[in-house]
């Protein structure tokens, strides 16, 4: 189901896409993780792979 209301977008976006990834494992961190959840390394890249904006 696509999303079209901006706002519910931008919830998605914060709520979502703002995380770290581990690139050791791939577990999803909170942004303000410094280790990773999983396995403990801290190898951890931010996500920031954005919604596609089909509107625009
Ligand atoms: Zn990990």
């Amino acid at each position: 189901m696509p999303l079209t209301d901006p706002v519910k977008l931008q919830i998605v976006q914060q709520r979502v896409f703002i995380k770290k990834v581990c690139r050791n494992c791939g577990a999803l961190n909170s942004i303000k993780a410094t280790k990773c959840r999983r396995c403990h390394s801290t190898n951890l890249r931010p996500k920031k792979k954005e919604l596609p904006t089909k509107k625009a």
